[in-house]
């Protein structure tokens, strides 16, 4: 079995090198407040090592104890930095308040014992406590982004929540250990069969517990990457590319493709502003996703012009969703800066292909040329495509043709 001496030497050498590797990942992370908060943590980690290992300097019985409320307040910063990290509350109160009164129920303890009771069973709960506060943030986190992320995604995040409840739970074993079987000092140096046995498996868990967080922040960071590369920044739906890959990836399915164009849109920037425009967008983008039946891909294609992809469903059934969406969408109202309201339209058209099409060009033509008849007869409407319209225009164009004497070349042609 280790030393004490070794033990402790040991601690703080990984909480030196915990401590520079979360140093680089703040200097190197301008705008993060959870590497800030990650970088505390270490740096209080490393102070508890030092006050233990120095104690020929400070006596055990006095850093031992300011080292543990230490501990407690960098597992709680640990905490604070994953509450930051999914966008929660993150105000340091909580987790002093828990340091606070640890180290005040310590104290009171062995005051209170005169000294019997070292208290240092309290010092392990307290640590506990924070250390699940911080796995909840995570699992709070994970929920909270599982509509996004379709539960495929965020392994490292589950992964941090069980080190964090790992090393919790170990907390909570040791304390009952701490307050039957009180460590002895024997020429100020503890002997404790449970200390010897429990600290280098707590010092490999600190070590995971914030390396971890290094993790899960490069995780959401390159989440987030993928996140910008597919969808608008504006209203969140995908992109023109991302919709086009979802077009490609419908692999061997009849479906329905709607081209959905918001009418006058040029008006209502002009009458309430771009900002107000801006919220239109939105507000209509979310209407469109509430209204999606699963499945269903929705991206933008650009300005005010939209594109679903209704894979397994026939014109039937993009009426009647476009006739929903058609009755969800008048109902809006969008408030302007200077608190005029106002509703907006849309107007669509579809067209049905086959599980074996493969010429994307020809069924977007069609479904522009449906919502171009939709905007033609009056807009506010949802138009599927008509193949014959496409047989009449050819036959007026050339009819027209024929006729016009100004154009003799197109008629020989
Ligand atoms: P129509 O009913 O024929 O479609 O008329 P329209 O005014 O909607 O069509 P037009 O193509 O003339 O104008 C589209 C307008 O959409 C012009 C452009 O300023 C506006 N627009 C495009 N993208 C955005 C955007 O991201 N935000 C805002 N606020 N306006 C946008
Ligand atoms: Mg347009
Ligand atoms: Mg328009």
């Amino acid at each position: 079995m280790l030393d004490f001496t070794t033990v402790f030497v040991f601690s703080t050498a990984i909480s030196i090198f915990v401590c520079i590797v979360c140093g680089l990942a703040w200097w190197n992370d301008a705008t993060g407040l959870e590497t800030r908060h990650w970088f505390i943590a270490s740096l209080l980690q490393l102070t508890c090592s030092l006050l233990i290992i120095l104690n020929d300097v400070i006596p055990l019985d006095i850093g031992g104890y300011l080292s543990g409320i230490i501990s407690t307040a960098a597992s709680g910063y640990l905490a604070l930095g994953y509450r930051q990290l999914y966008g929660q509350d993150s105000r340091s109160r909580g987790i002093l308040f828990v340091s606070f009164w640890t180290g005040t129920a310590v104290y009171l303890t062995k005051f209170l014992t005169d000294g019997q009771q070292d208290g240092i069973w309290l010092l392990y709960l307290g640590g506990s406590v924070n250390l699940i506060v911080a796995a909840q943030a995570v699992c709070r986190g994970l929920r909270a982004e599982k509509p996004h992320s379709g539960g495929q995604r965020c392994r490292y995040g589950r992964f941090a929540a069980y080190i964090l409840i790992g090393y919790a739970a170990a907390y909570v074993v040791i304390s009952p250990l701490a307050f039957f079987y009180p460590i002895q000092f024997v020429d100020g140096k503890p002997v404790s069969f449970w200390l010897q046995v429990t600290t280098i498996p707590l010092v490999l868990l600190n070590m995971a517990a914030y390396l971890v967080t290094l993790v899960v922040k490069l995780e959401r960071a390159t989440e987030r990457q993928r996140h910008l590369a597919n969808h608008d920044g504006l209203t969140g739906a995908l992109n023109r590319k991302a919709f086009y890959d979802a077009w490609s990836r419908r692999a061997g399915q009849d479906g329905v493709l709607v081209v959905i164009d918001i009418d006058h849109f040029k008006s209502v920037n002009d009458s309430y502003g771009h900002h107000a425009g801006d919220d239109a967008l939105k507000a209509f983008c979310e209407a469109v996703k509430q209204a999606l039946p699963p499945g269903a891909v929705f991206g933008r294609l650009g300005g005010e012009e939209f594109a679903l992809l209704l894979t397994g469903s026939h014109a039937g059934d993009a009426a009647h969703l476009l006739h929903d969406l058609r009755d969800v969408v008048s109902g809006l109202s969008v408030s302007a800066r200077d608190s005029r309201a106002f509703s907006i339209t849309f107007s669509a058209g579809y067209v049905g292909f086959d599980a074996g099409e493969d010429d994307m060009d020809r069924i977007f033509a069609a479904a522009d040329r449906a919502l171009y008849a939709a905007k033609n007869g009056g807009r506010d409407r949802a138009v599927a495509f008509d193949p014959g319209s496409v047989l009449r225009r050819d036959v007026e164009h050339l009819r027209s043709a024929v006729v016009s004497p100004a154009n003799p070349t197109q008629v020989s042609a």
